[in-house]
């Protein structure tokens, strides 16, 4: 399969598109802008930019919803949000602790580390925040199947 390798987003956006994907259906933007509690047009600018990267699309009164590209990069972004969380609970952080420093340092892990991180931990199931879904490109790259 194909990893990713399409632009990244703000941290702003990547909790947007997060949101999107656990969603799983269209989304309103009143709901986006209720749920972060931010101003509509706020959320209507970041969401024509995250359209724009071609991870979403956009049907007028209806909402967003990813594309298969969109998809594939929240996907990541949840893996890569849980395998830093689980790292982080290592050193003594509670669970609730563990997932929010790793909202504020996950930006910062490429995907190639994330995908190293995964697979010398030998492809974890649980995090502290939910199950670890595993993509070909982390599981069986590098000579590491599962
Ligand atoms: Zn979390
Ligand atoms: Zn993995």
């Amino acid at each position: 399969m194909q990893a990713f390798t399409g632009q990244e987003l703000s941290s702003k956006k990547v909790s947007y598109l997060k949101y999107i994907y656990m969603r799983g259906d269209l989304v309103k933007t009143t709901e986006i802008a209720a749920r972060f509690d931010v101003a509509p047009s706020t959320v209507t600018k970041a969401l024509g930019e995250i359209a724009k990267a071609g991870y979403i699309e956009h049907t007028p009164y209806h909402g967003v919803k990813l594309t298969p590209l969109g998809t594939e990069y929240a996907r990541f972004l949840v893996r890569r949000h849980r395998i830093v969380a689980l790292v982080l609970s290592h050193f003594g952080l509670t669970p609730e602790e563990a997932c929010s420093e790793a909202e504020k340092i996950e930006q910062s892990f490429s995907k190639d580390l994330v995908d190293r991180i995964c697979r010398s931990l030998g492809h974890p199931i649980m995090s502290v925040c939910g199950e670890i879904e595993h993509d070909h490109g982390c599981c069986s790259a590098g000579g590491h199947p599962v």
